[in-house]
């Protein structure tokens, strides 16, 4: 397990504090954990005070529970439902307006303004599915101009996870648990008879002036072996281990395996794992107008494979049952992914398997399908 980068420092809740105040000085909107109805989410924070202090997560297939314990700790939870993807590719856009003027329809004038946020607290998986979503929105030729300036504007504090949930795998897909990019400062939390502080390392040279600036001394050695071993408690933490290099051509081998049509008897196709999944990027368009003619919008909202009217088409959906819908959803997350934007759409985090109310466990299925390749069904999943 890497231990942390050379001149790595170290500062208190003092600190974390004035580093959250720099950041809003220099007109960040400061996001990160926070408690909501009993679950950890991301939202605005002030100060270290509106982190999850002293909480922790249980969480299994279709099951999640906040546990406080009121041990010190702000980051010892693990990713909940929220991911930072709607801060960077909003649930809900308005894309353009129009409004009549002298008969004509004028485009509503204003940029949209583009927020800064600072975001606090985001996890290796996380960022691996930021950079997913940067490559599904960035590149050429269908670029989302909307997301590159949100992402272009933001900061980002990273934190190591200490700690796995029964339902991470970030080891076995190469996404974690140490955060090895994408942020600009990457924090460590370390609590023990030395008192609650915070390991820091810089990623980027905005990060390294930022922390230039803030009250920290240099890690001793005995920090940086204790940053390191919480990595590896993490990693050594995780139960499920996918063989990741395997799944593209497994599923890609497997369209028309008879635990598609076993699956889609439990699923509910409610969408869930879609919503709740840091690097789904499906949405739907709506055009609306006001009742006297006067003004016309349009609006982009996350949408779901999972929805029978995603893929209609003229005369009826493309894929017209669960089976098909759910096959969708994994061969593509599995194995188009790689061909289309050249890494998996699946970093680990295991929410698709909390957040789904009946339990279906991603790795269970990939686990299901390698256990029986070839298999066939006797009618294919569309047909199911
Ligand atoms: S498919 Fe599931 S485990 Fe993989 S990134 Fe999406 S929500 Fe996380
Ligand atoms: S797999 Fe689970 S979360 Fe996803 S659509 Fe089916 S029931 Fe809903």
């Amino acid at each position: 397990m890497p231990s942390p980068a050379p001149g790595a420092v170290v500062m208190d809740c003092r600190g974390l504090d004035a580093l959250i105040a720099a950041l809003q000085t220099e007109g960040y909107t400061t996001v990160g954990p926070r408690l909501r109805d009993d679950a950890v989410v991301y939202g605005e924070i002030d100060s270290t005070a509106d982190l999850p202090a002293g909480c922790t997560d249980v969480q299994a297939p279709g099951h999640y529970r906040l546990h406080r314990d009121g041990e010190p700790g702000f980051f010892r939870h693990t990713p909940g439902a929220d991911s930072w993807k709607r801060f960077f590719f909003p649930p809900r856009r308005q894309t353009w307006a129009l409004r009549l003027d002298n008969g004509v329809f004028r485009p509503v004038s204003g940029e949209e303004t583009v927020p800064r946020y600072a975001i606090i607290g985001a996890r290796a998986c996380e960022l691996a599915a930021v950079a997913v979503q940067d490559r599904v929105f960035g590149g050429q030729p269908y670029r989302d101009d909307s997301y590159r300036a949100r992402r272009a504007a933001a900061f980002v504090v990273a934190v190591h996870c200490g700690q796995a949930a029964a339902t991470c795998f970030c080891d076995a897909m190469g996404t974690g648990p140490r955060c090895e990019q994408g942020f600009d400062l990457a924090l460590t939390e370390l609590v023990d008879d030395e008192g609650h502080r915070f390991l820091l390392e810089a990623g980027s040279a905005r990060g390294a002036d930022l922390l230039a600036a803030l009250p920290t001394r240099p890690a001793s050695a005995a920090e940086c072996r204790a940053a390191a071993a919480a990595s590896e408690r993490a990693r050594a933490g995780q139960q499920r281990r996918p063989a990741a290099a395997e799944l593209p051509a497994l599923l890609a081998r497997n369209p028309e395996h008879p635990r598609w049509s076993e699956t889609a008897e439990r699923c509910l196709a409610c969408g869930n794992c879609t919503l709740a999944c840091p690097t789904c990027f499906c949405s739907d368009f709506e055009d609306s107008a006001d009742l006297a003619g006067g003004v016309a919008e349009r609006w982009q909202q996350w949408s779901s494979c999972f929805n029978a009217s995603f893929s209609y088409t003229h005369g009826g959906s493309v894929r017209g049952s669960t089976a098909a819908r759910y096959r969708q959803w994994l061969t593509h997350k599995l194995s188009g992914w790689v061909e289309q934007f050249g890494s998996s759409g699946c970093v680990g985090c295991g929410r698709c398997i909390t957040w789904c109310p009946v339990g279906i466990d991603i790795t269970e299925e990939v686990a299901v399908l390698a256990a029986h390749d070839g298999e066939r069904a006797t009618a294919a999943a569309d047909s199911a």
